[in-house]
């Protein structure tokens, strides 16, 4: 059965647009589409007539996140996806290891691919939703975007990626992680988490024009401008952080599956199952 695919790559002059296009299900993401978007950047980085990368998503929402359901429509046998034992359940390490390579990986280096990027977010981008905002450098906000990262509920202290102190200042970071509240365009315009906010009507128009603006300056003056932000955020401890906050994203699946004998990788889940009767404890 060949795989759904649901990323599409498209060049407009020096500009690629990489689109996750799946709205049905408000562009949630599984591991077969995580690798889609990876090629796609990849392909974007690697091909030397484009200068400058957008990211979209179409539909009402820009993502809610990982896909929860266990389905993956757009898997094929390149995809990545979590070990089990033969008995189905997770042990920690290898839960540890798909989450690096799966998720951390990624986002890593989409954010110090050698090329100005830009994320247009509409509607709710939804925890790992971030995890497709935050690694570009621009991000042009809708005036309906809404971010949050609710992984509290399910006894996380924050997606795998955790540039929330960074891009929000600690107090606003604690704020949303503390209430699960959602953070408005205006607030992470603000907050200098987005660079502008436009009409919904206006996202992709200002995006492209942004994207092509950028796209006449030398590409090394750009590489190099991109090099030095992000070097300095990394001498800052930027790149430190984001590997112990991953570990201690791993502490709470860790968490999980012990209290639930490789069930469950979040506690959300344990309390359902106990609800059902079905864990021994
Ligand atoms: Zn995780």
């Amino acid at each position: 059965m060949s795989a759904e695919h649901f990323v599409r790559y498209e060049t407009d002059g020096a500009v690629a647009v990489i689109t996750l296009d799946r709205p049905q299900t408000a562009n949630a993401q599984t591991p077969g589409i995580l690798k889609d978007l990876d090629d796609a950047w990849r392909r974007a980085d690697e091909d030397p007539d484009v200068r400058v990368i957008v990211f979209t998503t179409t539909g009402k929402h820009f993502s809610a996140g990982h896909d929860m359901s266990g389905s993956d429509p757009s898997a094929d046998g390149r995809s990545l996806r979590p070990k089990r034992a033969e008995d189905g359940k997770l042990v920690a390490e290898d839960y540890y290891d798909w989450e690096t390579r799966g998720y951390l990986e990624y986002a890593k280096r989409w954010r110090d691919i050698p090329k100005p990027t830009i994320a247009a977010v509409q509607g709710k981008c939804i925890a790992a939703g971030l995890m497709l905002c935050w690694p570009c450098d621009l991000i042009v906000a809708a005036d309906n975007a809404q971010f949050s990262d609710p992984v509290a509920l399910m006894g996380i202290m924050g997606v795998e990626y955790h540039a929330h102190t960074w891009e929000l200042g600690p107090r606003k970071a604690k704020e949303m992680l503390f209430t699960q509240d959602s953070v408005s365009a205006h607030e992470a315009l603000r907050t200098g988490m987005v660079n502008h906010v436009v009409q919904l009507e206006e996202l992709r128009a200002f995006t492209m024009q942004l994207a092509h603006r950028i796209a006449q300056t030398d590409p090394w003056a750009l590489r190099m401008a991109k090099r030095a932000v992000n070097h300095t955020l990394d001498t800052m401890g930027f790149s430190n952080a984001i590997e112990s906050c991953f570990d201690m994203h791993h502490l709470g699946h860790a968490r999980a599956l012990a209290a639930s004998a490789g069930r469950t990788v979040v506690m959300a889940d344990l309390d359902r199952m106990k609800a059902a009767g079905r864990t021994d404890s």
